[in-house]
């Protein structure tokens, strides 16, 4: 069980000394119990209290880090069931299969599409994070030489797929220093591939039917020396899955049970790609540390990476992009300027439409602190001398001949004010973007 405030606070010097930075100890206790402090803020902690408190000081759900170099995947060391409670930090990893028994042609045309898996989403590239490869040949030459074919010709991370000791033995001896996960583990062979982890110093996962068996293999696993363990939940009920990582989740975060303190992975395989997909971003929002997909066409993938982005950002902080006028084509002097604001989505929802319109335009990204058009009008964050502000910061009227500014349809009701503050000819522009393009090429004239 987790140790509450008080309990933390009994174990604590009660000298109210703020050497922590705390006006009491009793506020630094209650700041321990919510994990927003560290014990090593106070210094005069006893040995004794030490290993009480170190134990319940660490997190819930144990970081895991898979890979090594600029694309590792850190998973796990989450706080909260509901990301309006905090936010998720470590965003889920997205795995595809390449199985070992293909010809080379094969292989090496798989493989090339999984490293391409890459999409632009509101000015961020994202991508998938590791290739699963799964020892379907059960060949241990077969299984090494996939891994060394993956570890040369990927930059991404790898799981090696295998319940058997000597051929996982013989894949990590190809590819052992990019920190794979080694995958295979369960009730037989347990600590014979945590002695595999445990020597290449590389994180594990266990396999079990109920969480129960889960929960005593992790034990197991962690006896051998193995700090970094992933519970393996896959199965074919997606209903028994959903449940099992709820309650695996709910276990680690509310009732503090550490034998289930881990990040999670599953594998989905359907026949039918779109239910595989719909599976797997169901998994991914609850609560799957890793997703493992066999498809890898990019129609696939890009909902499921789409549905990643949105759920592990910051839901108080809205993704922005910066204010100020940005070109969009080979613009001149009688390009047509328009401003929207500087809500990532807003802004290249209007961008994308501007560039397929073809007419190169200027178009004035303006600080609203991230919110969208009507949200900032509402809240009095975009009005006539905001615009004024911000095309007067970027120098708007430098560069193009004429003094006309096209302004989102939705708050045509601001344009008499703007137009008397600003000084140019105010231009409706259509309600939604999707307009853009026929306005521009059909009621635009410079
Ligand atoms: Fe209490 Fe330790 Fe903080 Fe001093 S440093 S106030 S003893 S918790």
């Amino acid at each position: 069980m987790a140790l509450t405030g008080l309990d933390i606070y009994k174990l604590l010097p009660k000298t109210n000394c703020k050497k922590c930075g705390r006006p009491t100890c009793l506020a630094f206790a209650m700041q321990l119990a919510q994990k927003k402090a560290n014990l090593s803020d106070c210094p005069d902690v006893s040995e004794d209290a030490k290993k009480v408190l170190g134990a319940a000081a660490e997190p819930p759900i144990k970081l895991v880090t898979i890979g090594s170099g600029a694309k590792k995947l850190e998973i796990g060391q989450e706080n909260v069931l509901f990301r309006h409670e905090e936010k998720f930090y470590h965003p889920t990893g997205v795995a595809v299969t390449i199985n070992d028994d293909l010809s080379d042609e094969a292989f090496s045309d798989r493989l090339k599409k999984i490293n391409s898996l890459k999409i632009s989403r509101v000015g961020t590239e994202i991508e998938i994070d590791l290739v699963a490869i799964i020892n379907k040949s059960n060949n241990a030459e077969k299984f090494a030489e996939a891994a060394k074919k993956v570890s040369n010709g990927s930059h991404l991370s790898i799981i090696l797929s295998s319940a058997s000791v000597d051929n996982m033995k013989a894949a990590l001896s190809n590819c052992a220093e990019k920190r794979p996960l080694i995958h295979g583990a369960n009730s037989q062979n347990c600590e014979a591939m945590a002695a595999l982890a445990k020597e290449k110093n590389c994180p594990m996962t266990v396999t079990a039917p109920t969480l129960e068996e889960l929960a005593d293999l992790a034990e197991r696993a962690k006896k051998t020396g193995v700090g970094e363990i992933v519970s393996d939940v896959s199965g074919n009920n997606p209903k028994e899955v959903l449940q099992k990582l709820t309650k695996v989740r709910r276990a680690a975060l509310k009732k503090n049970f550490r034998a289930l303190g881990f990040p999670m992975i599953t594998f989905v395989c359907d026949d039918d790609p779109f239910q595989e997909i719909s599976l797997a971003s169901t998994y991914l929002l609850k609560y799957a540390g890793i997703v493992a997909v066999n498809t890898c066409e990019p129609w696939g993938i890009m909902p499921l990476l789409t549905t990643r982005a949105n759920i592990f950002t910051d839901p108080q902080k809205p993704i922005q992009v910066e204010p100020k006028l940005y070109a969009v084509g080979d613009v001149k002097e009688d390009s047509p300027v328009m401003f929207t604001t500087n809500f990532s989505l807003t802004y290249y929802t209007v961008e994308g439409e501007v560039e397929g319109s073809r007419v190169p335009s200027y178009i004035l990204s303006v600080d609203t602190g991230g919110t969208s058009v009507l949200t900032a009008y509402s809240g009095d964050k975009l009005n006539d001398k905001v615009v004024a502000k911000a095309m007067a910061d970027a120098k708007v009227e430098t560069k193009v001949k004429h003094r006309k500014l096209i302004i989102p349809g939705l708050v045509a009701v601001m344009s008499g004010k703007l137009q008397e503050t600003l000084g140019w000819e105010i231009l409706v522009g259509p309600r939604e973007a999707s307009g853009l393009a026929s306005y521009l090429k059909t009621v635009w004239r410079p």
